[in-house]
């Protein structure tokens, strides 16, 4: 019955999907946040469970939201920003990892990361992005 009546109230609406990429990012943010601030006192916690009821509302906004198309719009929009952050460390982490036989140069028309082999002294590199033609000068 009661089930029942959840499901009725629930259809059309966001939420009845579950939680999208966005809406667990919030939960956890929120859920992080309000862990967090259990540590601390005064301004900091009252910021952290700010944060949190932030979180919160926005994600309870969004399961009930019955404008489903600009709720998959921000999602796609967080996906994308959150791709970009993930890909930002995976290039640090590589660059830590082959400092020894890589070097990495950006493209200075299209700013690609370009991974070019660690040979000591002047070499012309074309982008495979763009075709670009640029030097690097490797002093390592
Ligand atoms: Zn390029």
């Amino acid at each position: 019955m009661i089930r029942r009546k959840i499901a009725q109230f629930m259809w059309g609406r966001y939420g009845a999907r579950g939680f999208d990429k966005l809406g667990t990012a919030l939960f956890t943010v929120g859920f992080v946040s309000c862990f967090v601030g259990l540590f601390f006192r005064g301004t900091v916690s009252r910021i952290l469970f700010g944060v949190q009821a932030v979180c919160y509302i926005y994600l309870i906004f969004r399961l009930l939201s019955k404008n489903i198309p600009a709720r998959q719009k921000e999602n796609a929009a967080f996906c994308n920003f959150f791709k970009k952050v993930k890909n930002f460390f995976k290039l640090q982490k590589d660059r830590v990892k082959d400092r020894k036989t890589s070097v990495y140069k950006k493209c200075p028309k299209c700013s690609a990361v370009l991974k070019l082999p660690a040979i000591k002294g002047e070499h012309t590199v074309k982008c495979p992005r763009c075709g670009e033609r640029f030097t690097v000068k490797n002093i390592f």
